[in-house]
């Protein structure tokens, strides 16, 4: 129990802490800056070590999980309401950042199922389960909260296999290798070759799920990892939580470096969710 433990504090630490280090530079093109560290203000002119809305409902998540004890769907909801609608789970409870699907979802008290909605908005919120007995059914239903299509719960399913798969000190690159997915998911097995230009970074849930997975198959360590992930651009801070809840996972909570533990804000907000 223990062991789990730290590892869900390393998954949702690292997880903060990929989020932070790209929301400096969302938006921003590959090659047209270089983060290599905790960095203020940029996109959205936040302070360093400020979070955004990837951790916050990862928090929110965790949180309800917390104080149910299972996976009540309708629980995560109103939790991601508080989230939204009163600032629970952000930095001084100002939220600055919300996909337009997870705003719109939330609002009208149901999920999008159209595939136009694939969007990273459950992928970069789903890695809690991952720490649970949650089944493929059970994940769908957690997406389908803000992202129903079944492209988005595919993608979740496997982000967890592959949390899980890391949780159990298996082997992942192997396991891609040997993946046999139907597209859109058919790269996985070949991330390992692929180079850096035929990765996406976009807020696409595939683009996202690969870059994550071929920044982690591309690094040695945590930072490495996460660094990797932020600068191919674009969606940088959901590739970064993406990729930092997986690399906190792999490396665990002691590689992530203590100067950005020590500049990450919101640090109490994190330690009241964790279940
Ligand atoms: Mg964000």
């Amino acid at each position: 129990m223990e062991k789990r433990n730290d590892q869900l504090r390393g998954a949702i630490y690292g997880l903060a802490v990929g989020d932070t280090l790209g929301v400096p530079v969302e938006f921003m093109e590959r090659g047209t800056f270089r983060i290599e560290g905790m960095q203020g203000y940029g996109t959205h002119r936040q302070p360093e070590g400020t979070w955004s809305d990837d951790t916050s409902m990862t928090l929110a998540t965790c949180d309800a999980i917390r104080q149910t004890g299972e996976i009540d769907v309708e629980a995560i909801r109103s939790a991601f309401c508080n989230w939204l609608f009163h600032g629970s789970y952000a930095i001084n409870q100002v939220v600055f950042d919300c996909g337009n699907t997870t705003g719109q979802a939330l609002v009208r008290g149901y999920g999008f199922a159209d595939f136009k909605a694939n969007g990273n908005g459950s992928l970069m919120r789903i890695l809690p389960l991952a720490f649970t007995e949650a089944d493929a059914e059970t994940i769908a239903a957690v997406s389908a909260i803000t992202h129903g299509h079944a492209i988005s719960v595919c993608a979740c399913q496997i982000y967890i296999e592959c949390a899980r798969t890391l949780i159990t000190g298996k082997d992942l690159a192997a396991i891609l290798r040997n993946r046999n997915e139907a597209a859109p998911f058919h790269r996985l097995s070949q991330l390992e070759e692929l180079e850096e230009s035929e990765i996406r970074s976009s807020g696409y849930v595939v683009d996202t799920l690969e870059a994550a997975l071929w920044s982690l198959l591309h690094s040695h360590s945590y930072a490495e990892m996460v660094l990797r992930a932020v600068n191919l651009g674009n969606d940088t801070d959901t590739v970064g939580a993406v990729a930092g809840g997986l690399a906190g996972i792999l490396y665990g909570m002691e590689a992530i470096p203590a100067a950005w533990l020590e500049t990450l804000r919101g640090k109490d907000i994190i330690e009241d969710c964790l279940f």
